[in-house]
């Protein structure tokens, strides 16, 4: 057996209703906090879903910040005003509560509110230096993951990103209440569950760092996953499916935080540093292309993963692999999201800027079973338009 490290979040909650007994899981895990801050966004911060869990940290006597102005693919500056906000309240314990992008701004919170480290000399792989503060993550959608990986994305430019990735950024607790995620609408309910199956496939064909854990963590998120998407889209009320969903998410994100994704990711971040596509949607709109071109070196695993999410599929292994792509394209029909770049607003004239950005993902690329070039990597684009 190839050598491996494993990492993740130490303690995980799955517990329908732990929301709203945050106070007693704070107390439980860290006695001697008194200052809990919410990082959260504006729209999550109006559905009112932050009252419950606020109110029980105060009910079990801690003072509270909600700290709500989160954005989507938060900017360096929005990321730095949240630390001075937690400068000036001095939290013991910082908890995102949100998507991808509450619980990274939460991340570097934790990582930037005691240190004098510039936000500029963390960003790349190991450059975080020193402790962090008690880090809590509840993701209200079930998709990034965010919750038990190691990385967050800032925003750096127009449309340029760059990514912290520490190991401590792997959160204390993780805890998991899908009464959070009740009020997602079913395309976003969707497209978040897909790119949970793309974490779980990327991780599955992962190139360097495919090992035991993460694949034994991808089976069991796809089994979830798969078997949960269209329930949770069809009736949002469905507790007992979006916590499947939250958990699948959930054990994809432990597998790829260590068995890292690879070409759909690498095609997918253009789409949506360029055209604002949401991160879920624009993975789903390359991911059977990438699938397709994938299969000559992935077809194996491709069709490992085929016996949990169509155990029906049968024939040889190239028929199976098909099958798993078909089989993410259906979720997409039934469930009614976009699924041509053209129904986004790319058009063709816009595939050799997609193609030269896609490139410059070569973290990403490297971790893809099959070599991508440029001329391929317009082509997987021209596949999807
Ligand atoms: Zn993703």
């Amino acid at each position: 057996m190839t050598d491996f490290a494993f990492s993740t979040v130490s303690h995980i909650v799955s517990e329908l209703g732990a929301a709203r007994r945050l106070g007693e899981h704070i107390a439980q895990r860290f006695p001697n906090a008194r200052r809990a801050m919410l990082v959260t966004d504006p729209g999550f911060l109006k559905t009112g879903l932050v009252d419950a869990p606020a109110a029980s940290l105060q009910a079990a006597g801690l003072a509270v910040e909600i700290y709500s102005q989160v954005v989507a693919d938060p900017p360096e500056a929005v990321v730095l005003a949240a630390v001075d906000a937690a400068r000036a309240f001095r939290p013991d314990v910082v908890i995102g509560l949100g998507g991808g992008s509450s619980m990274d701004v939460a991340k570097l919170i934790a990582v930037l509110a005691d240190s004098d480290q510039p936000i500029g000399a963390i960003y790349g792989i190991g450059n975080v230096k020193g402790a962090r503060l008690p880090l809590v993550q509840i993701p209200t959608t079930a998709g990034t993951g965010s919750e038990v990986t190691n990385i967050a994305i800032v925003t750096t430019g127009a449309t340029t990103k760059m990514g912290v990735v520490a190991p401590q950024l792997y959160a204390d607790l993780a805890l998991l209440d899908a009464e959070l995620t009740l009020g997602l609408p079913p395309p976003v309910t969707a497209a978040t569950g897909i790119d949970a199956m793309v974490h779980a496939i990327e991780a599955y064909t992962s190139k360097h760092k495919k090992n035991p854990l993460s694949d034994v963590l991808a089976r069991k998120a796809l089994e979830l996953l798969s078997a949960n998407l269209i329930a949770a889209c069809e009736n949002g009320r469905n507790l007992a499916a979006r916590q499947a969903m939250l958990l699948g998410a959930l054990l994809a994100g432990q597998a790829f935080s260590n068995a890292p994704v690879a070409a759909v990711h690498a095609l997918a971040y253009p789409i949506g540093g360029i055209f604002h596509v949401p991160h879920g949607l624009s993975n789903s709109l390359v991911l059977p292309h990438v699938l397709r071109f994938n299969a000559p070196e992935a077809a194996g695993m491709y069709a490992e993963l085929a016996e949990i999410v169509v155990p029906a599929a049968s024939g040889s292994v190239e028929a199976r692999a098909e099958a798993l792509a078909v089989a993410m394209q259906q979720i997409a029909i039934v469930t009614g999201i976009e699924r041509t770049l053209q129904q986004v607003g790319i058009k063709e004239t816009d595939l050799d800027r997609l193609a030269d950005d896609a490139m410059l993902q070569t973290r990403l690329l490297g971790n893809n079973p099959r070599l991508v070039t440029r001329a391929d990597a317009r082509a997987i684009y021209a596949a999807a338009l």
